[in-house]
């Protein structure tokens, strides 16, 4: 009988991610594990709503037997049984990020048995989680590269805080992921800008659109697309060979349109200045599928403490090397 993993989910970034990536481990390992002192560091600790989501998410899909899944509970245990992949529907109450229950499921879903065929609802361009554009055009196709056969589809947008929104996604089980090792070259090809506009006034696309001018991305476009709610995205899309690097930036009520271009160029320029291919958001996120595959490297501008947390994370379950090593502007991150 293995040893139950004890985590302490107020280590590093101390937030939903340790929660999410102990789930798919679990779930992949068959390793039970306890969590306490979840999300004990953010201002409403214990599991969200969200967080409650994933957590249920991971239990159907490996008939896991649980305790502490409820509002608010800072401790958890998981007892995974057997991982199944079939037909599944999870909703995120309100604007959740449907994003985030995709990322708990979808590794596992990856390495089960039969196709998977998921409607997920909530939110699917949420601040603070990867908009389902990230998804699609940034972090699935890197787990292509991995031997992974993944289709998604986008129903309608929902945007924090109204939600609605649904996506579906189709995996086929790979057996096994190839290590996937990216180049410290970032080699871009194309920059593209996308406006997203949701049932709110055009000249605030406008004015963003005009923002963007002098920059990489100022031959961007509108994209109006349907939602329940309103809102609002700017998308900064560098596609390379290798990878498509997407900085987002949301607007927000009482912030100017100017001002969240200005906020998110200065975040995407110190990027490009770093000539590193790999952003924060996606560093944190390939850990996960390369230690699963055995190996993978990258190269990234940002070291966060999320992809500190997610290495620490992934060690309590797999016996693999991660080395992080400084290098130029930046950071080379190398498993196995
Ligand atoms: P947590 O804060 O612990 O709930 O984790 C948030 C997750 O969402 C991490 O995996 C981040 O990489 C991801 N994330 C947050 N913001 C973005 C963004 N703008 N683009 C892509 N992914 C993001």
């Amino acid at each position: 009988m293995p040893q139950l993993i004890q985590l302490d989910g107020s280590r590093g970034e101390g937030g939903g991610q340790i929660l999410r990536s102990a789930l798919a481990l679990s779930v992949i390992t068959g390793q039970a594990f306890e969590m306490v002192k979840i999300r004990a560091g953010r201002s409403k600790p214990g599991l969200r709503n969200q967080h409650l989501t994933c957590v249920l998410a991971a239990q159907a899909i490996s008939a896991a037997e649980v305790v502490g899944a409820e509002l608010d509970s800072q401790e958890l245990l998981f007892e995974p049984q057997t991982l199944v992949g079939g037909t599944y529907h999870f909703e995120q109450p309100g604007a959740g990020s449907a994003m985030l229950v995709l990322q708990t499921v979808l590794m596992p879903l990856l390495l089960a048995d039969t196709t998977s065929r998921l409607t997920l609802t909530g939110g699917t361009h949420n601040p603070l989680a990867p908009p389902f554009d990230f998804i699609e055009r940034s972090f699935v196709p890197c787990l292509r590269k991995m031997g992974a056969d993944i289709s998604l589809t986008l129903d309608q947008a929902g945007f924090f805080p109204v939600g609605g929104g649904q996506c579906r996604v189709k995996i086929q089980p790979v057996g096994r992921l190839e290590p996937l090792h990216l180049s410290p070259e970032t080699g871009i090809q194309r920059h593209q800008g996308k406006v997203l506009i949701a049932n709110l006034p055009e000249h605030i696309a406008e004015r963003e659109l005009k923002a963007l001018k002098g920059s990489p991305w100022e031959r961007a476009e509108i994209v109006y697309v349907k939602s329940r709610g309103p809102g609002n995205l700017i998308l900064l899309e560098s596609q390379s060979e290798q990878l498509c690097t997407i900085h987002e930036g949301f607007g927000e009520k009482k912030l100017p349109a100017e001002q969240v271009v200005q906020k998110l160029l200065s975040r995407a320029m110190h990027h490009v200045k770093s000539k590193l291919p790999v952003e924060e958001y996606l560093a944190d996120q390939l850990l996960l599928p390369m230690a699963l595959a055995g190996g993978g490297s990258f190269y990234t501008s940002e070291l966060s403490q999320h992809t500190r947390t997610n290495i620490e994370t992934i060690q309590a379950f797999l016996d693999i090397s991660i080395q992080v090593k400084t290098y130029g502007k930046g950071w080379h991150i190398h498993l196995g």
